[in-house]
């Protein structure tokens, strides 16, 4: 069953009327620019045509600052998933032979044209999702950054001559792409979680089928149909978006898709893990973090309170690496504590397409209710609310930015994602106890920590079982480095060099009887 189904009407809509009837006079101005824009899409791409679902059904994509609807989309399935399976499998067998210089132009291409397109895909971003315009904008850049990283990339797949122990064979490495990805990804970066999978991939000579995420649809099509317009060829990039599970069995089952790479929950990564076990395929898993920020006593404090205000509340809390318990040593704890909540006050929030607004809303209901719970947990364990703690005046799925102290890791929040603007403190005495309680926990995507003593830096560093740590910093998302967890946080990186790897095999050659 697709969530939130609804059959498509009998009368013929047209589409830019859907998209602007029920909006809101600031996002009407953005949706009518939108249905000019020539990428605002509703159907899934199969084999380089734009198609409703076999069965007519759609599904309904909010606005999540009002909840009004922004348009409604083909709502997929088993069949559709698997004939884009086929597009894939087939383009597969020219794409791959494209030399790397060719399928270098496309990704290039399809990169300008991103950014040509930067502020409608950001307002897209905004429109659908609901984080503030600005950094919604960001996004677009960074969600690019990595088709133009994975074009320089292309061109640099070596394989290696391995020096022969007998003298008269030739040993080598081969690097070739894994075939057709079935790529899943979340809504809170609904672009930039689809380029930073489907650039290495298509750069390695993989072909793929994208599921974004049923909440933010819109974007990852305007994205493929941008790729259309780069030349991508039909049946490179497909897109299948509906009913998750059904898609999700179909990409499992399949013998033709030999990779999943996905970014979303650590349950429904624990089941695509499982799955992929009956075929044997090539899983990358981005899965949910449990980050600590530690905030050491000889931190520079200002430094210390910009870091983890941008860690976590960049997309309101809803990242994977958002810090999601704040360790402040005994020394600096009441300094901090105090500076922070003088700085989340001025936090504004609102809807994304307001100026000045840092703070949007949830994506939904559901997740306004986890926080709720999350904070009432803490608060009846001992947690005292600081700053917030409530829904916001604006109502819908707005919250208000909250800090809340002493926590501990029995705590549900200490050990859950929050994926909300809550920030959770928590006093330690010693390094030692800090780094204990960082690690105490499945997951091990990012960690960060705030010191101005270079020898401490090390050991923290070194110590924290984590996949990606920041030092004295809180955004270090980049394409150039790679970005993955340990622990129940996940498999593989994405991003960098290494990122390519994800989508390569390797073909040992032994070729004998030489001399
Ligand atoms: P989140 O809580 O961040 O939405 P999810 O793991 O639920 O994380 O969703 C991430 C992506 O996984 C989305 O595209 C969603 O539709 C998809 N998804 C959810 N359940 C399944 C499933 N059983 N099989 C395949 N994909 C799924």
């Amino acid at each position: 069953m697709c969530v939130r189904v609804r059959v498509r009407p009998l009368i013929f809509v047209p589409v830019s009327f859907m998209i602007i009837m029920k909006l809101s006079t600031g996002a009407n101005d953005v949706a009518a620019r939108l249905n000019s824009s020539g990428f605002f899409r509703t159907q899934g791409l199969i084999g380089g045509k734009w198609v409703d679902a076999y069965a007519g059904k759609t599904i309904e994509v909010n606005n999540p600052a009002t909840g009004e609807v922004i348009a409604n989309v083909a709502c997929m399935g088993t069949r559709e998933t698997n004939d884009a399976i086929s597009s894939a499998y087939d383009a597969f067998k020219s794409w791959s032979k494209f030399t790397a210089a060719e399928r270098s132009k496309c990704l290039r291409k399809w990169y300008d044209l991103i950014m040509a397109n930067k502020e409608q895909l950001g307002e897209l971003i905004t429109l659908e999702q609901g984080k503030p315009l600005k950094e919604a904008i960001g996004e677009v850049s960074y969600g690019a950054s990595f088709l133009e990283f994975s074009a320089e990339e292309a061109k640099r797949v070596y394989g290696d001559i391995i020096p022969s122990p007998l003298a008269d064979r030739r040993l080598f490495v081969l690097k070739q792409p894994v075939g057709v990805v079935g790529a899943i990804t979340p809504w809170n970066f609904p672009l930039a979680m689809i380029t930073r999978k489907v650039g290495p991939a298509l750069a390695a000579g993989c072909t793929v089928v994208i599921k974004p995420s049923e909440f933010t649809p819109l974007t990852a099509l305007a994205a493929a149909e941008l790729a259309h317009q780069a030349g991508v060829p039909p049946g490179v990039v497909n897109v299948v978006m509906g009913n998750a599970p059904e898609i999700g069995d179909a990409l499992l089952a399949s013998t033709q898709v030999r990779k999943i790479t996905f970014t979303g929950s650590t349950a429904v990564g624990k089941k695509l893990m499982a799955g992929a076990a009956g075929t044997v395929k090539k899983v990358s898993l981005e899965l949910g973090g449990n980050a600590p920020c530690i905030i050491f006593d000889d931190a520079d404090i200002e430094v210390a309170i910009k870091g983890t205000l941008g860690s976590k509340f960049r997309n309101s809390g809803q990242t994977c690496v958002c810090a999601n318990r704040i360790l402040v040593q005994d020394g600096i704890y009441d300094k901090f504590a105090s500076a922070l909540a003088d700085a989340v006050k001025n936090l504004k929030v609102g809807d994304g397409f307001s100026e000045g607004v840092v703070q949007g809303p949830l994506i939904n209901e559901a997740a306004v209710q986890k926080v709720e719970t999350l904070l009432q947990d803490a608060v009846s364990k001992g947690a005292k609310v600081l700053l917030g703690g409530k829904r916001h005046d604006l109502g819908f799925t707005f919250y208000e930015p909250t800090i809340i102290s002493d926590i501990n890791n029995e705590m549900r929040i200490s050990r859950e994602e929050v994926f909300g603007p809550v920030a959770t403190l928590l006093r330690f005495k010693t390094e030692d106890e800090a780094i204990s309680i960082a690690n105490d926990t499945n997951a091990g995507l990012a960690a960060y920590f705030f010191s101005s003593n270079v020898q401490r830096t090390w050991r923290v560093a070194e110590a924290l079982e984590y996949g990606i740590v920041g030092v004295n910093e809180g955004l270090v998302s980049t394409e150039v480095a790679p970005f993955g967890g340990v622990k129940q946080s996940g498999l593989g990186r994405e991003g960098s060099k290494y990122g390519m790897d994800e989508f390569l095999e390797m073909k040992y050659v032994c070729m004998g009887n030489m001399s």
